[in-house]
């Protein structure tokens, strides 16, 4: 499989696609075209690494981890990933609980894939991989979690100082020597600002060997799409009907695997965006004009995106704003409404959900009542609500309990460093190897 830029380079194989990260043209890498599946395909696939193998394997031809697939996918998928029925909910209701990793948040598939592609690519000769990572809470900490201890690979988290909760930046700062927690008085468009400039200036990138793990990394979009794939299987084979997803959306990734799943002919039925009150991606559809904007603060905050990187493949993959929303539905959220669908999870379904969660789950309760019942409905847990206690517990009025990942990340030390928001300070933190 070749893959290329959406903006047109390429084609490289999968191997330069994952270390590359974003393409030389600043665009991010597609697969030349989707492999198609029919049911059968699926007859025999009864777990998630299962269906990522048959799922997966086109997407690793020409490439050197083709006879690695699969250990790389009983790395990646090594706890489950279930889809709760909710009887409570009156109707056939389920909710996708992606939030049983290691830091309790769906990033947690996607970053363990990239690790265990990564360093099977790394041969001993070459210098250690320094792989960077601005975060603005859950994505670094899955990403140093999966790349622990991992020899020849180091993992450089910047994080903003004072913007993540207690408990994230405890995530961020609890790892081995070979992760590096730099706590940056600043805010996390200058913890990206500092990521981009080391990777683009000379004199540090010949002292380093720079890769980057985030979200636009084509390795962390291909096993999300496998889950979608084996609660769709689920579910259709149970009943006969295509599920619709209602998906806690924010730069996209996780949604994309979701449509890039039905583009293969996964048994998938209507699919939602939940956004929080940033509204880039609903104004598009409403108003066919593409407007990212600075992103504003809200309680979903890994969703605080006004510019979706996503929307650029999705784009490539489907169409302009006329053709997608006739495939996609939108819905932005405001933090009020999160507010109030927590308190409502709780009394209804008895468990409490986390700020993202709840995006999704006050959607479902919007949908028109023909859209309510002509489908079934898969709403997808992305963070474990302890991730977000300080929010949740008082709108619910009870604690948490904290889930034994957790519990075991947080009872461990945390150390980080401090430091000024500018290349100089990043450049010494890191040092010469
Ligand atoms: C990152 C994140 C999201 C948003 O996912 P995207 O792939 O960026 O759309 C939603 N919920 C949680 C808990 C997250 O960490």
């Amino acid at each position: 499989m070749q893959y290329f830029s959406t903006r047109g380079d390429g084609p490289v194989n999968l191997d330069d696609a994952l270390r590359k990260g974003i393409a030389d043209d600043g665009g991010l890498f597609l697969p030349q075209h989707l492999p198609s599946f029919e049911l059968a395909d699926f007859d025999d696939a009864k777990s998630i690494p299962e269906v990522a193998e048959i799922l997966l394997r086109p997407f690793f031809e020409g490439s050197l981890l083709k006879e690695h697939l699969d250990a790389v996918l009983s790395e990646t998928f090594s706890f489950p990933i279930p889809a709760t029925p909710l009887p409570a909910a009156g109707r056939e209701l389920a909710l996708l609980e992606l939030y049983h990793g290691p830091t309790a948040a769906f990033k947690d598939v996607g970053a363990a894939f990239l690790a265990a592609c990564l360093s099977r690519l790394e041969s001993d000769e070459d210098a250690p991989l320094t792989i960077l990572v601005a975060t603005s809470g859950d994505t670094g900490g899955a990403v140093a979690a999966a790349f622990d201890g991992r020899p020849g690979m180091r993992v450089v988290v910047l994080f903003p100082d004072g913007r993540v909760s207690d408990r994230q930046a405890h995530q961020l700062c609890c790892w081995s020597d070979n992760v590096v927690s730099l706590k940056v008085q600043g805010s996390f468009d200058d913890c990206q600002a500092m990521v981009k400039a080391a990777m683009a200036d000379p004199e540090l990138c010949a002292a380093h060997r720079f890769s980057s793990a985030n979200s636009i990394n084509i390795g962390r979009l291909l096993p999300q799409s496998t889950y979608y794939a084996d609660a769709s299987l689920r579910h259709y084979r149970r009943t006969g009907k295509k599920p619709g997803f209602i998906i806690p959306t924010g730069n996209l990734g996780n949604a994309f695997a979701c449509i890039m799943a039905r583009e293969m002919g996964l048994p998938i039925g209507p699919v939602i965006l939940a956004t929080n009150a940033n509204r880039t991606i609903a104004d598009y559809f409403e108003t066919l004009e593409w407007l990212p904007r600075a992103s504003l603060q809200t309680l979903a905050s890994a969703m605080d995106v006004g510019d979706p990187s996503n929307m650029e493949r999705l784009r490539k993959l489907v169409g302009e704003a006329d053709v997608l929303r006739e495939q996609i539905g939108v819905l932005s959220v405001s933090d009020a409404e999160i507010e109030a669908s927590i308190r409502k999870d709780f009394r209804e379904f008895g468990f409490a959900t986390c700020p993202h969660t709840a995006t999704a789950t006050h959607t479902w309760r919007q949908l028109d009542g023909e859209m309510a019942s002509a489908h079934d409905w898969i709403v997808v847990g992305t963070a474990h609500p302890a991730k977000f206690e300080t929010i949740v517990e008082p709108i619910i009025g009870t604690t948490v309990p904290l889930p034994p990942e957790l519990e075991e990340i947080l009872a461990r030390p945390a150390r980080a460093i401090t430091i000024k928001p500018d290349l100089e300070s990043l450049a010494s933190a890191i040092g010469d190897a």
